[in-house]
């Protein structure tokens, strides 16, 4: 069964999960992606990193949650 982008529905070999959309993106549509501890690992896609408030959590390694939860307060 082929992998498909969620971004830009091309077929690619590996996903990874972006943390601030949740879409399952190919490599070329991962803008930056960090270790933010020893096991979890953070994605950002190239839509998100536009977005100045989630590139600003990523880049203080927050995730999703804390994102959402700034956003809406
Ligand atoms: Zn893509
Ligand atoms: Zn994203």
């Amino acid at each position: 069964m082929p992998l498909l982008c969620e971004r830009c529905k091309r077929e690619v070999y590996r996903v990874e999960v972006c943390n601030y959309c949740g879409r399952k993106i190919g490599v070329e549509c991962v803008k930056s992606s960090q270790r933010a501890s020893k096991i979890s690992r953070l994605v950002i896609c190239k839509d998100d990193w536009s977005n100045i408030k989630k590139r600003t959590i990523y880049k203080n390694k927050g995730a999703k949650a804390t994102a959402t939860a700034q956003e809406t307060a």
